[in-house]
């Protein structure tokens, strides 16, 4: 049952089989503070993390921080920096890190 960060706020959602909350942490426009995304997500990021026993990040990520790289393929913002493709896009970026 995991916590949402919906528009109404942080709401614990009921239910199985439900997506994980985004992992992406970013700095949020309206406070200014760092914070994790926490929106249902809806792609797991396939950038290459050896750390991990699927072998890549697998972090959770919302229709805003999914990065569309290929076919089914989605980075994280961390992954994508690494990926090192020059983005029109990744100024939406610029706060991580
Ligand atoms: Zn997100
Ligand atoms: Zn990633």
């Amino acid at each position: 049952m995991p916590f949402y960060r919906l528009k109404t706020g942080i709401v614990h959602v009921k239910g199985t089989r439900l997506p994980a909350p985004c992992s992406v942490r970013f700095c949020w426009p309206t406070t200014g503070k760092e914070q994790d995304c926490m929106a249902p997500s809806a792609y797991l990021c396939d950038g290459a993390n050896e750390a991990n026993r699927s072998g890549t990040c697998d972090a959770p990520l919302c229709e805003l921080h999914a990065r569309q790289i290929g076919p089914n393929r989605h980075l994280c913002p961390t992954c994508l920096q690494s990926h090192g493709d020059s983005d029109p896009q990744s100024g939406l970026f610029t706060s991580i890190v």
